[in-house]
């Protein structure tokens, strides 16, 4: 039976991970560790300046006082002795959208295991009713893992639209779409009269393009897209070499 190491950045006792946890636990072995409380936004951050605690809790289910990316490592290096088949991160609450991808621990989480030389898959509901559906789609794509093949380095981020199964209109792999600026951040003032700030929401979709994650979670799709951390903007080079010769031309 297969492996599976299941972590999330809502935290151990978020209802994503549960939901995940149901839909998974007939086709696989299953280990949970996850945040001890919510990480959202953590993006892929480790804690370095302190050791990190886990808790074994009546559910099984292990807790770390730490990060989505601590809580993945310590799974495949502390918890299990044999290294999982398959990472999956989830049930997010909330779709993690275009650039949304490089804030979320949800989608580190599961590039922590693919660093770790796992497949990897983080899945995400954009909205917060139907984490069953979420479940289902977990599910099928686990169920038909072994049969995809990606280049090396990669990994999938699937958004799924907050619908009850039976109005999923399929499946769509997309790229990422961009977002706008995020709005300004709410100021408020804390019990002592300081002023603080409140993040806020990040931007709208700036990008309308058909092949986007945001449209075919508009349109009803489930959306699949294939990541890989090499953040190089390719076509970008030969402007920046010809900017360089220029320079040196000059010198
Ligand atoms: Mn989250």
């Amino acid at each position: 039976m297969r492996k599976l190491l299941l972590s999330n950045d809502d935290g151990v006792h978020a209802p994503g991970l549960k939901a995940l946890y149901e839909a998974l636990s007939v086709h696989a072995r299953l280990r949970v560790v996850a945040p001890d409380r919510d990480k959202s936004g953590a993006s892929n951050s480790l804690t370095l300046s302190r050791p990190l605690s886990l808790a074994a809790l009546d559910n099984g289910f292990y807790s770390v006082d730490g990060t989505p990316a601590d809580c993945v490592y310590l799974g495949v290096n502390g918890v299990w002795d044999e290294k999982p088949d398959l990472v999956i991160s989830g049930i997010n609450h909330g779709g993690n959208l275009g650039d949304d991808v490089l804030y979320s621990g949800t989608v580190a989480a599961a590039m922590e295991g693919r660093n770790l030389g796992m497949a990897a898959i983080a899945v995400s509901l954009v909205g917060s009713r139907h984490f069953d559906t979420a479940g289902r789609v977990a599910a099928s794509l686990v169920g038909a893992a072994d049969t995809l093949s990606l280049p090396p380095r990669s990994l999938l981020n699937v958004n799924v639209p907050d619908l009850p199964w039976e109005e999923i209109r399929g499946f769509r792999v997309t790229r990422m779409g961009y977002r706008g600026p995020a709005q300004r951040p709410l100021e408020v003032k804390d019990p002592r009269g300081r002023t603080r700030y409140w993040i806020a929401p990040a931007g709208e979709s700036a990008d309308e393009g058909s092949d986007t994650d945001f449209a075919a979670i508009e349109a009803g799709y489930v959306s699949i897209t294939p990541l890989q951390t090499d953040l190089t903007r390719h076509a970008a080079i030969g402007d920046v070499r010809g900017w360089l010769d220029a320079l040196s031309g000059q010198a």
